[in-house]
């Protein structure tokens, strides 16, 4: 079959308006795109959404011959070069899904030099290595650049291998590209593909018209049905843990009268695909998806982000919300957590795989992820800040529309932490945090009379909180470190820090519940 003809870009700036159609470059594309094109190293922070590809695909035209792309999403190969295609350039791929037949033919193009872009999954790079010596190549860009950070999310080992482009290829400029942007993973980034010499690029990671929204979690799905219902007949992301809270919100949503699917791993990869491209091509479809969904769908009119479960990073948290809202145009990313979730998480991280130094960058993690919930600043500004940027307070979240009270809870947080002592000091005990609360509230529920806890000096000696409230309290002191969670069954026990607290050497100051409209009794006669 004819091949199209080449795209004639002989500037940045012509590829951009006449292969694209855009008038300007955004932010630091101009720049950047300048840099690969001298035959520069470049390493990009940009968010999602903030016109990444670009940055090599022009790059790839401008240059004499193939911009090699290394890629992870294998899934998005198709429809990225589908995409390339539709503005006429000439761009294929090389992956496992594909037959013999069809990669010998990709390598023919690219030998004969009719090839603008390769994209190459990272575990085919050292089979092609021979193959790529005999191409002419115009630049490799390494995309989902954070999958060689070994304490980020998503890490990849065949990512390690790709410090050998450097060395095979020294000549051939380099861009690397991410939307995660940590100190830490940069770091790693920079050391592990030698990219010490590159130009650094970091784009603000503000999403200004994304409102966050973090609220305790009380009835999951009402308080889901109430966002949706903010967004009748628009698209949007719902993220739960589990495939199995995948399916089944999936399917109480459509029982609901909500044009709902299901996305996960464990799915047939037909359905995936039928999901997915229902998702964007159709208006007004909620995806329902564990995290294996969303990296590399572009899809800009995404009005709201849920999180039904705690996410286990500020990076994955920021990618995942990073999704709705591309447009510009007003979006929510709204989160519910709940004790439950603190609990689960840590002991996820204390039964997962991994050494202990993985297990404390995890925990990390977490600590980073629950101090943005348990937050009374501004969220954005909280969460700008923890990828380096200063910023004013939003005005547009939920902790500066209605900002939240704090309150002394030295008093119950003793209550807590000398419940979980007397146990375990008189009994020899450790409990989870349900049966904690139901001393504190005085509950004489089976268990009780059974261990004989009614006994306990502080059996009842809760009642000025409700239940949900005292959930609160544990969840925040969890979030504080000031309790930590044991064993497979997730038992409650003190830390070192909470020594201090009750021995009334530090106060504890927790944040009031939303929902709840009158400070607790023991604050209000402090
Ligand atoms: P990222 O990879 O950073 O998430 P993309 O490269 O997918 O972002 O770009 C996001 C969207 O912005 C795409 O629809 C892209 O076509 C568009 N875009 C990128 N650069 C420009 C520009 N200079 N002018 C207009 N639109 C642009
Ligand atoms: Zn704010």
């Amino acid at each position: 079959p004819a091949r199209p003809a080449p795209p004639s870009a002989s500037s940045p700036l012509e590829a951009l308006t006449a292969v694209w159609g855009y008038d300007s470059f955004r932010g630091e594309q101009a720049e950047i795109i300048d840099t690969v094109v001298a035959g520069g190293d470049a390493l990009v922070l940009m968010p999602t959404g903030g016109g990444k590809s670009l940055c090599y695909q022009i790059p790839a035209l401008v240059r004499e011959g193939t911009g090699v792309v290394i890629s992870p999403l294998i899934a998005l190969m198709h429809d990225q070069v589908d995409a390339l295609e539709q503005v006429g350039v000439r761009a294929a791929f090389l992956n496992s899904t594909q037959s013999a037949a069809e990669r010998r033919d990709t390598e023919d193009r690219l030998l004969a030099g009719e090839l603008d872009l390769l994209y190459l999954a990272p575990e085919r790079l050292s089979a092609a290595a021979g193959l790529l010596d005999r191409a002419h190549v115009a630049l490799f860009a390494i995309d989902e650049a954070h999958c060689v950070a070994q304490w980020g999310h998503d890490f990849r080992p065949d990512y390690l291998a790709l410090s050998m482009l450097h060395e095979r290829w020294p000549d051939v400029p380099r861009i690397a590209l991410t939307a995660t942007a940590t100190e830490a993973t940069r770091a790693e980034i920079v050391a592990n593909l030698d990219l010490g010499e590159a130009r650094v690029f970091v784009s603000s990671f503000d999403r200004p018209n994304i409102a966050y929204r973090i609220t305790p979690k009380a009835q999951a799905r009402p308080q889901l049905l109430r966002l949706i219902e903010e967004y009748p007949a628009e698209a949007g992301i719902v993220y739960c843990l589990s495939r199995a809270s995948v399916e089944r919100t999936a399917e109480w949503l459509v029982g609901q009268g909500h044009t709902a699917l299901p996305y996960h791993a464990g799915l047939p990869a037909p359905q995936r695909a039928a999901n997915q491209s229902r998702f964007l091509r159709e208006e007004g479809v909620i995806m329902v998806a564990t995290i294996a969904f969303g990296m590399g769908i572009d899809k800009p009119d995404v009005r709201f982000v849920a999180h039904l479960d705690l996410p286990k990073s500020v990076e994955g948290y920021y990618q995942e919300t990073g999704r709705a809202g591309r447009d510009g145009l007003p979006s929510t990313a709204w989160l519910a957590y709940g004790l439950q979730d603190v609990v689960q998480q840590r002991r996820m991280i204390a039964d997962g795989e991994g050494d202990a130094q993985r297990k404390r960058a995890q925990s990390l993690h977490l600590d980073a992820m629950l101090a943005l919930c348990e937050t009374v600043q501004c969220r954005r500004q909280q969460l700008l800040a923890y990828f380096g940027e200063a910023g004013e307070a939003c005005g547009n979240c939920d902790t500066c529309l209605s900002p939240p009270k704090s309150f002394d809870g030295t008093v119950p947080a003793q209550k807590v932490m000398s419940t979980i002592l007397r146990l375990q000091r008189e009994r020899g005990q450790q409990f989870g945090a349900g049966h904690v609360v139901d001393i504190l509230l005085g509950r004489e529920t089976e268990r009780m009379v059974k261990f004989r806890h009614t006994d306990l000096s502080t059996f009842g000696i809760g009642t000025e909180l409700g239940d949900t409230e005292w959930r609160g309290v544990v969840r925040q002191l969890l979030a504080q470190g000031l309790l930590q969670v044991q064993g497979e069954y997730g038992v409650l026990a003190l830390t070192d820090a909470a020594a201090d607290v009750l021995g009334g050497r530090r106060e504890v100051m927790l944040r009031i519940e939303p929902e709840r409209t009158r400070a607790p009794r023991s604050a209000r006669s402090a």
